[in-house]
């Protein structure tokens, strides 16, 4: 029987086994190899969209708990300067705000190496089910075709903004939904600044690019019923006719993004079962990983 079992190790869940790890016996699931990191672009399993960019709270945070960003973690360039458009007006500003640009496959998996050895980390495998019992609670789970079952006194769903354990919960919160597409290109030259484009043809929330490397990223957070993919495809021509080269594109991700509106909105759990990170419907309305959210 285990003290707790985690249901995913991105920044937040790894960040709570991390944390509490040494002195409670834990059980640590993803569905991702974060023993090995995919390469970009290569269909090798699941993959987290997402910017990268560490913001000054998430390093804060990550100063608080005595941590040092590697140097094999971090991306050029690295982000100072934050280029704000409005679109439709054509109007422009430029402030200061510092990020760290990391490859964000190699920030998670340089946290899960963090981990106490005496927790137990099971990748490349998917969270089920639970079941609550008088005798505890049993997580299903399956791994190579096979399913497993392990006990646990308590759960916590650390599983991201599609939560899983938040489903089986039942938990019927309303949250502001977005898809985010985002769109990696190659480019021979790059911008030194992280961008925030504001267009409300496109999104009532925002858009982005974001220099990584090679690569320029291209996103927006999209309304599900607003016909995301054309309004994406919108964003790409107003960025070109704007003056951003958008070379040969690598890849395209997807996800949900929880923009909650009120404090109630964000859904913690129930007894033994607990939610944290994305998957307690918190947002990242300013760019902050997960692991803010843990604590
Ligand atoms: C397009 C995009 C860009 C973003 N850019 C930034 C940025 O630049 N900076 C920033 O700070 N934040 C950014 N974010 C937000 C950031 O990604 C989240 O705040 C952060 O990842 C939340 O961490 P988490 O640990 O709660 O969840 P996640 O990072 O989503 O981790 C959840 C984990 O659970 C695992 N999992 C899910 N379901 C299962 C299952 N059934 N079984 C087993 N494992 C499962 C997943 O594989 C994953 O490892 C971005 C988000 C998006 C969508």
């Amino acid at each position: 029987m285990y003290d707790l079992i985690i249901v995913g190790a991105g920044p937040a869940g790894a960040t709570l086994a991390r944390l509490l790890g040494k002195e409670n016996k834990i059980l640590l699931l993803d569905r991702r190899r974060l023993d090995q990191p995919s390469v970009l672009g290569a269909k090798n399993g699941f993959e987290k969209a997402c910017g990268g960019l560490i913001a000054p709270d998430a390093q804060q945070m990550l100063a608080r708990m005595g941590l040092g960003v590697p140097w094999g973690v971090l991306v050029g360039p690295q982000l100072f300067t934050v280029r704000t458009i409005d679109m439709p007006n054509k109007l422009e500003r430029y402030y200061q705000r510092h990020y760290i640009n990391t490859n964000r496959e190699k920030f998670d998996s340089w946290l899960v190496s963090l981990l106490p050895p005496e927790v137990d980390l099971i990748l490349d495998c998917s969270f089920q089910a639970f079941e609550q019992s008088s005798a505890g609670i049993k997580v299903k789970y399956t791994k190579d075709g096979q399913e497993f079952e392990v006990w646990t006194k308590f759960l916590v769903g650390a599983d991201g903004a599609a939560s899983a354990v938040r489903r089986r919960l039942g938990a019927k919160v309303e949250t502001r939904k977005y898809i985010s597409i985002q769109e990696w290109f190659k480019v021979s030259e790059n911008m030194p600044y992280y961008s925030a484009i504001f267009d409300r043809e496109i999104t009532d929330f925002y858009s982005w690019t974001i220099p990584k490397g090679e690569y320029l990223l291209v996103g927006a957070a999209l309304l599900p019923s607003d016909n995301a993919p054309q309004k994406f495809e919108l964003l790409k021509e107003k960025l070109q006719a704007y003056g951003f080269k958008l070379e040969e594109k690598i890849k395209r991700e997807g996800a949900f993004i929880l923009r909650p509106t009120s404090s109630r909105q964000i859904y913690l759990g129930d007894c033994n079962i607990a939610l944290i990170g994305e998957a307690c419907n918190q947002a990242f309305s300013v760019l902050i990983f997960g692991s803010d959210l843990v604590l």
